[in-house]
């Protein structure tokens, strides 16, 4: 759903019983747009926070599941509605992990994803360990204090490409290459990633109890 539609959709879908509302603790429109997609099969209405003038919660800690928590917490707090966050990011190995959970500012303020990348592969100028995995941590919480968060995680490896590909996506995405593909991530079509990501694999792994116990 677009964040326009937000004031509109928030009164209950036309004739029906209002669907369950979720709202997204992100700011970020690739994470928006693939969360959506990945959950418009369970029926949800999902709406961004930005549609509740919800700003960015500080993310201060040093894993991405205490980052997750802290963002969920603070939209449900600031909105009164179940909230899911996504923490994420891509762990290099030569780098010890890096850059982790600065993924999103790993070139400093203001963000900027062409400057990442940049710094990303100055990094690995003549490093011949290319390995990198994605990494995501998805929270949801049925209120600002649920003491029983539903949590999944995904991981998805491949590889810093020699050269940057691909128009789709977002983020690190033109050089992440999944070997098996011999396809980077922004060279996918976006059903593909999707379906295979470490967002999909987060959201998958607690999408029955979003289904059942939600
Ligand atoms: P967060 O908003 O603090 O979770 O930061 C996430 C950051 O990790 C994004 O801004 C991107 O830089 C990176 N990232 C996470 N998921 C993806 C993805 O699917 N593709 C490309 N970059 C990603």
């Amino acid at each position: 759903m677009a964040a326009s539609d937000a004031t509109a959709n928030a009164a209950g879908s036309p004739g029906g019983a209002a669907r369950r509302r979720l709202v997204i603790a992100s700011g970020n429109a690739g994470k928006l747009r693939e969360i959506d997609h990945i959950l418009a099969p369970l029926d949800f209405e999902v709406i961004p926070q930005g549609a509740f003038g919800v700003t960015e919660a500080p993310e201060p800690y040093c894993t991405f599941i205490e980052n997750a928590l802290t963002k969920a917490r603070h939209a449900s707090a600031s909105t009164g509605l179940p909230a899911l966050a996504d923490d994420s990011g891509i762990c290099v190995a030569a780098l010890g992990g890096a850059p982790g959970v600065h993924s999103a500012r790993y070139a400093g303020e203001p963000k900027s994803d062409a400057r990442n990348n940049e710094k990303l592969v100055a990094a690995l100028d003549g490093v011949a360990d290319r390995r990198a995995h994605y990494y995501c941590v998805i929270v949801v919480v049925r209120s600002a204090d649920d003491p029983q968060p539903l949590i999944g995680e995904g991981l998805w490896a491949g590889e810093v490409a020699r050269a940057a590909s691909g128009e789709g996506g977002f983020g690190y995405d033109p050089w992440f290459l999944i070997p098996a593909t011999g396809l980077t991530v922004a060279q996918m079509p976006a059903e593909l990633k999707n379906r295979i990501s470490h967002r999909a694999l987060a959201l998958a792994s607690i999408a029955g109890k979003l289904r059942s116990d939600f």
